[in-house]
C-alpha cells in the first residue's frame, strides 16, 4: 500500500505540533500548542507515485502507556523529536527509542529519524550537531536538524523517512 503511519514522538516543548503543522499546513504559532493525539492526513509524491502520510502528533514523552505501545505498534515510522535547546529532552528519548526496538524488533526494518528541533536557536543551543549524529549512530538510525520556526529543514524530513522507507 502507499499509505504510511508516521509517529511523532518527544518531551513535551520540544516543537512536535509545530513541525506537523509546519509541514501539513504551512504556519508556525509561537505559543504552546495543547496536545491530546491528533492524527493529520498528507499526500506526498514519491518515486514516480503519490503516498499518503498519516502522521500521529502524540502528547509527549509521559502520554498514557498503553497508548505509547499502540501508537507504536500501528507506526510505519517514528520521529523522535529533541530541541537542541534542552539536552534533558535527548535524554528523554532514551526510553522511547528503546520502545520503539522492543515493540517493533529489528531498528533496521523500520525508519527512525532523530530530529534535533529549533535549531533557529543558536546561542541557546545545549546540544552539538555532533552528539546528535553520534546518538544517531548508536541508534542506527537516521539524523536532522529542523527548525518549525524558519522552516529549515521540514519537508526535507518527511520525505527522507519516505525515502528509507522506501529502500528497505
Ligand atoms: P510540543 O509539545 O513538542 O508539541 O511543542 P510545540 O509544538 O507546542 O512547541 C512548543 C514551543 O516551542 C512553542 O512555543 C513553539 O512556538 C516553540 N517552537 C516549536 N518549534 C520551534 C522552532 O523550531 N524554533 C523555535 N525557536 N521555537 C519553536
Ligand atoms: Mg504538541
Amino acid at each position: 500500500s502507499n499509505d504510511y503511519r508516521v509517529v511523532v514522538f518527544g518531551a513535551g516543548g520540544v516543537g512536535k505540533s509545530s513541525l506537523v503543522l509546519r509541514f501539513v499546513k504551512g504556519t508556525f504559532r509561537e505559543s504552546y500548542i495543547p496536545t491530546i493525539e491528533d492524527t493529520y492526513r498528507q499526500v506526498i509524491s514519491c518515486d514516480k507515485s503519490i503516498c499518503t502520510l498519516q502522521i500521529t502528533d502524540t502528547t509527549g514523552s509521559h502520554q498514557f502507556p498503553a497508548m505509547q505501545r499502540l501508537s507504536i505498534s500501528k507506526g510505519h515510522a517514528f520521529i523522535l523529536v529533541y530541541s537542541i535547546t534542552s539536552r534533558q529532552s535527548l535524554e528523554e528519548l532514551k526510553p522511547i527509542y528503546e520502545q520503539v526496538c522492543q515493540i517493533k524488533g529489528e531498528v533496521e526494518t523500520c525508519p527512525i529519524m532523530l530530529v534535533g528541533n529549533k535549531c533557529d536557536e543558536t546561542s541557546a543551543r545545549e546540544v552539538e550537531t555532533s552528539d546528535g549524529e553520534a546518538t544517531s549512530r548508536k541508534w542506527k538510525c537516521a539524523f536532522m536538524e529542523t527548525s518549525a520556526k524558519t522552516n529549515h529543514n521540514v519537508k526535507e524530513l518527511f520525505q527522507e523517512l519516505l525515502n528509507l522507507e522506501k529502500r528497505r
